[in-house]
């Protein structure tokens, strides 16, 4: 059977290198090239990118990406047993594969990519969330990346991308609506991974902007926005008492209703809140 580059197709690397799925490391495998492929197309074109991909696996993705033809890719795995699969794409698009054995928490992908960088990853969710909170909270921003096309779970994915007055609103939503694009391009059932998940799961583009959306010091809105939710079923007047003895006064001046609740309370007006906080 041919395939999109010529390498064995992923059932038979699986077999080859024995990579059985280990459910501790999260190991859900995307085997279907042309899916991978899809995948990697959300990413925009890659042509004129360096692309950082999180946890390659047997490297399904990985030949996606560089099918479409990434300048670059620097693949970060924890998992030792993944790395002659890997090595054998590497030798196939010389130069442009770049493979590190470890922690994707750990490595400075800035030390071996130039920019523009895509992040594109299929992870697993605990390390998904934790690497998104990450890349949305740089300590300056632009980030060092143009894009994240990640797979999640199609809840956390949903958690992303919500808009006020739904349930999935919250603290992930604002996070990654102030400063970028967030959009669910795509949606996988449990059947498109080998082994497949309890789960749906969806693919989330986000794109960088320039600058935030409304201006706010990060780590006021960020405290802001944690008091509002950690009590999301109370009124605001007494979720943030905590934040300014006259809260009420400041959440009249930035347009809020004092005795609206977080989830109601859209980005425009907690980056409005986080200003009249900052006023001291
Ligand atoms: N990208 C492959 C695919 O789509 O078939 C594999 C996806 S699988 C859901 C997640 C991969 O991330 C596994 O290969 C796992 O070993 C790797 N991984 C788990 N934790 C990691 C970490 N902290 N850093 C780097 N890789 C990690």
């Amino acid at each position: 059977m041919s395939t999109i580059d010529n390498l064995p197709p992923l059932r038979q690397v699986i077999t080859d290198h024995g990579l059985v799925a280990r459910k501790a490391l999260g190991q859900n495998f995307l085997l279907d090239l042309n899916l991978t492929a899809k995948i990697a197309r959300q990413a925009g074109d890659l042509t004129a990118c360096d692309v950082l991909e999180i946890g390659p696996g047997p490297g399904g993705l990985t030949r996606g990406l560089l099918a479409e033809g990434a300048r670059r890719v620097l693949a970060i795995e924890k998992d030792a047993r993944c790395l002659p699969a890997l090595n054998e794409i590497a030798a196939r698009y010389p130069g442009r594969l770049e493979v590190i054995h470890g922690d994707a928490l750990d490595i400075d992908p800035l030390a071996h990519l130039a920019p523009p960088i895509r992040v594109v990853a299929n992870l697993p969710y605990n390390v998904g969330t934790e690497l998104l909170v990450r890349w949305l909270t740089p300590p300056d921003w632009p980030p060092f990346w143009q894009s994240l096309t990640l797979m999640f779970q199609r809840e956390v994915a949903e958690r992303i991308v919500a808009r006020p007055g739904s349930k999935a609103y919250g603290r992930l939503a604002l996070l990654a609506q102030w400063r970028a694009d967030a959009r669910i391009v795509m949606s996988l059932p449990p059947g498109a991974f080998t082994p497949p998940p309890k789960v749906s799961s969806a693919v989330v583009h986000l794109t960088a902007l320039p600058a935030p959306r409304h201006e706010a010091d990060p780590a006021i809105l960020n405290r802001v926005v944690a008091a509002a939710f950690n009590q999301r079923r109370k009124m605001l007047r007494s979720a943030l008492k905590g934040i300014a003895p006259d809260i009420e006064d400041r959440l009249r001046a930035a347009g809020i209703t004092p005795t609206d609740r977080a989830e109601q309370v859209p980005l425009e007006a907690f980056c409005a809140l986080a200003r009249e906080v900052a006023r001291g």
